[in-house]
This record gives structure tokens, C-alpha cells and sequence, in this order.
């Protein structure tokens, strides 16, 4: 049934791209995709400015991280779901750059993300990336980069081997599947820099754990991260 009603929204939407993606309102703006009224419905976290938030607490104890948020909560049939599904599965960039400059609104005006010198995309697998024709964690960079006057560097934290699908898995097990994934290149980019990791939902923080260990090998390396969303588990 849901296949069926996300069928007919595809189609509504390619009839008439001047709607909303995501209540079908008519849109007065060419330039935009979202209606204000479901701007302003965005589920904000504004945890950008709070210590131990509970994107910290996630990965508190598992890694050294200088600060971490999300901008969204992550809510299934709301809003934010059909956005990010219109950026990873619908080929829609502009609405992830859109979002990534609306994370980046508040990153900018963060005095704890203030200091990023690079920000730095979690990358996809080759196969998925080729798939898709792009990744879509370097597309929110690129609307974080507009906002936060941050260069976007993507030649550093490589991904290696294939990685197993990860939905339906134990976060060990998953662990386990994404912990080798990584590498690094071209590290000295890297040296005494603070860092942006950047991916789109956050569930349970498996595969940044996995990039910010192989991320601090370079010394005085400084690590945040800040992803789109926050599916609470
Ligand atoms: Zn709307």
C-alpha cells in the first residue's frame, strides 16, 4: 500500500512540479520546493548549541569528538522523511542542499561549530555511489559549505571494501561490517584541523564511529559531527 501511495505522489509531483513535495500545496515560487507552512513544521532540534546533547550521548564513550548534532528529529510519514527520501532515493539535489543550508544556518551561528576548517562528506560505497550518481552527504555539504564559508574536501576518508547491507542488524554486528570500510588519504590535509563529519540520518551512529576512529590517526585532529537527521533508537 505504501509502494502504491508513494507511486502516485511521484507522479502528482512530476505533473506539477510547482507543488509542494510535501503537501501538495501549490508553490508561488518557481525557486522552491517546500511551502512555508511545512517550513515552518520541520521538526528543528536546535541542539547545536547544547552541551551533552542527545546526539552527544549517543556517542559519548565511544569516541573523541569535540561536538555533535543534528538538525532535524527524524520522524517516519512526516516531512523530513519525504524530504531526505527525495534527496537519497529521487535524484533531488537541490533539496539536500537546501537542507544543508538550513543546517548550516544554525552550524554558523554555533560558537561550538564556529571554528571547522574542513567538512568532510561520509562517503557511500563506489557501487551505491555510481548507483545513485552521487552522494548525497557531499550534496548536504555543499548547502553547509554556502552557509559556513567552509571548504568541502572529499579526498581524505575513503571507503575500501564493500560493506554489507546494514538494515535488519544488530548495531555489534553492524559494527563489525563497517569498522574496516574506512581509510584515509592524503592525511596531511588533515593535520591540526577541526573537522565536520557529515551524513545524512543519524540511527545508531555505527558508521561515524567507524570513520572518526580511522579520522583520529592524524594528529591534533579535531572532530565534529552533524547530520540531518536523528532517528532516535
Ligand atoms: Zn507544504
Amino acid at each position: 500500500m505504501h509502494f502504491v501511495k508513494q507511486l502516485y505522489e511521484d507522479l502528482i509531483q512530476s505533473l506539477y512540479p510547482n507543488l509542494c513535495l510535501s503537501c501538495g500545496d501549490e508553490l508561488y515560487n518557481n525557486n522552491e520546493q517546500v511551502c512555508l507552512k511545512c517550513i515552518f513544521e520541520l521538526p528543528r532540534t536546535s541542539f547545536e548549541n547544547i552541551l551533552l546533547n542527545p546526539v552527544e550521548k549517543i556517542f559519548q564513550g565511544r569516541i573523541f569528538f569535540n561536538a555533535a548534532h543534528s538538525e532535524f528529529y527524524f520522524s517516519k510519514g512526516q516531512v523530513i522523511q519525504r524530504l531526505i527520501h527525495q534527496l537519497k532515493y529521487k535524484g533531488n539535489k537541490d533539496i539536500g542542499i537546501w537542507l544543508g543550508q538550513m543546517m548550516g544556518r544554525s552550524l554558523a551561528g554555533s560558537a561550538r561549530f564556529k571554528d571547522v576548517d574542513l567538512l568532510l562528506p561520509v562517503p557511500l560505497n563506489s557501487k551505491k555511489e555510481f548507483k545513485r550518481g552521487y552522494n548525497q552527504s557531499k550534496i548536504i555539504c555543499e548547502g553547509l559549505s554556502d552557509m559556513m564559508k567552509t571548504p568541502v574536501l572529499d579526498d581524505c576518508l575513503i571507503r575500501e571494501k564493500e560493506t554489507q547491507t546494514q538494515t535488519r542488524k544488530h548495531r555489534t554486528e553492524r559494527w563489525i561490517n563497517v569498522s574496516g570500510g574506512f581509510d584515509l588519504r592524503n592525511q596531511a590535509k588533515l593535520i591540526n584541523k577541526h573537522i565536520l563529519l557529515v551524513d545524512d540520518v543519524l540511527t545508531t551512529g555505527a558508521t561515524l564511529e567507524a570513520c572518526t576512529q580511522v579520522l583520529s590517526a592524524v594528529p591534533g585532529i579535531r572532530i565534529s559531527i552533524a547530520t540531518l537527521a536523528f532517528a532516535s533508537i
